[in-house]
């Protein structure tokens, strides 16, 4: 599947970095085209993977390069103003191999979170292929406003996008580390999930003809219908012997049925570590309305019988009808699992991110009505004797 990338905000160049630098190193081809946007100069000249021209800076009338702080509100405000210098780029990339267009931001800083849904609005506005979005949610300890930003960013995004595909910072970071310390290897960790997920299908310079590839519309149609969605993956060495000619020729059918056997025991560990484990976005998988299991590796690791028990299992599992599967065979010394949870519901970070920016709001107003009482209070006690400046 082919996309085009739009980052917005530095989180959205970042990890829209990550999948060229993923794309450029398993030397896959799924990328048409990528731009960042920012209203932060320094953060666009912080980028080295994204040609100048790529790089657009907006607001500039506004607040001069210099970026919109965590104001989200002013971020929507100078998206929407130079939406057209964004589209006049978009304008350039080769539209016409595109299979869907993918808006990534940090949902909890300024720009992204409120540049984001503009943009995927003005491009749902005059494309007619699907705009995904990629949602970054905050962790939890960056402090109330971006909880606030990213709650109300949520909303909207997932609104203006065909779907939502989200990561939460919070659930990646490992003990002991700062949110912004394992930036570099959470992006690495996304581009992966993203990068196997969007380049299965497409032809790859590691040669393994598919037999059973992933099309672009077996993506499209998982993510059709909206709502959210998460990524699960797992992979595993396989370092099966070398067998000489002579081996292979003396090979029995019962050698052969046990190796089945063994890839299609590997595979339904895999697709169940894949869906259990960590999810880009941790939720419930019962209820998920429909799911997308991509198998990549060396086709005689990618079982037939595994694939089929797993595709039984996902749909135990998520309680959906609509389990798609395909294989994404590649030269390779790993079997990896990809799995696509789309429409996703029960999703306890969710509801605490939209818990605790109700209560910030709360917070906020109450503040701002006693500090204006207090400063009203403040400038009345010396008003007897002075008299303002006109
Ligand atoms: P913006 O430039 O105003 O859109 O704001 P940022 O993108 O700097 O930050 C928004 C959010 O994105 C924050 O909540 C950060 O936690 C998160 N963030 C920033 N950089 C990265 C990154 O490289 N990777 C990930 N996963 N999250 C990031």
């Amino acid at each position: 599947m082919k996309l085009a990338l739009i980052g917005v905000g530095q989180a959205g160049g970042k990890v829209v970095e990550a999948l060229c630098e993923y794309e450029a190193k398993a030397g896959v081809d799924f990328v048409v085209d990528a731009m960042a946007v920012n209203t932060a100069r320094a953060d666009l000249a912080g980028l080295d993977r994204i040609p100048e021209s790529r790089r657009v800076l907006i607001g500039q009338a506004r607040v001069k390069g210099h970026g919109v702080g965590a104001d989200n509100e002013l971020g929507a405000e100078v998206a929407a103003e130079d939406a057209d210098e964004v589209l006049s780029v978009v304008d350039q990339f080769r539209t016409h191999e595109v299979d869907a267009f993918l808006v990534v931001a940090g949902l909890g800083g300024g720009t992204g979170s409120g540049g984001a849904p503009v943009l995927a609005r003005e491009l749902r506005r005059l494309y007619t292929e699907p705009v995904y979005g990629l949602g970054i949610l905050p962790g939890q300890d960056e402090g109330g406003i971006y909880t606030l930003n990213a709650a109300r960013s949520f909303k909207t995004f997932v609104d203006e996008v065909d779907n939502l595909l989200v990561f939460d910072n919070d659930a990646w970071r490992q003990s002991g580390e700062s949110v912004s310390g394992g930036f570099d290897r959470t992006n690495e960790e996304l581009a992966r999930r993203l990068g196997v997920l969007f380049s299965a299908g497409e032809t790859n310079a590691r040669g393994a003809v598919a037999e059973s590839v992933v099309d672009a519309s077996e993506i499209i149609n998982t993510l059709a219908g909206g709502g959210v969605s998460t990524i699960g993956f797992a992979s595993t060495a396989v370092n099966r012997p070398k067998r000489g000619l002579l081996s292979r020729l003396s090979k029995t059918a019962d050698d052969e049925t046990r190796d089945d056997g063994e890839a299609a025991n590997r595979v339904s560990s895999l697709v169940r570590r894949a869906t259990l484990g960590r999810l880009t976005l941790p939720c419930e998988v019962a209820g998920s309305e429909r799911a997308l299991l991509v198998l990549a590796g060396p086709p005689a690791e990618i079982s037939r019988r595994g694939m089929e028990r797993s595709r039984r299992w996902l749909e135990a599992e998520t309680g959906s009808m609509e389990v798609r599967g395909g294989d994404y065979p590649m030269k390779s010394g790993h079997v990896a699992a990809v799995v696509l949870l789309a429409g996703v519901t029960d999703v306890p970070r969710v509801k605490e991110l939209q818990r605790v920016a109700i209560e910030a709001q709360r917070d906020m107003h109450e503040k701002s009505a006693t500090s204006s009482a207090k400063l009203q209070e403040l400038l009345r006690s010396g008003s007897a004797e002075q008299d303002a400046l006109e």
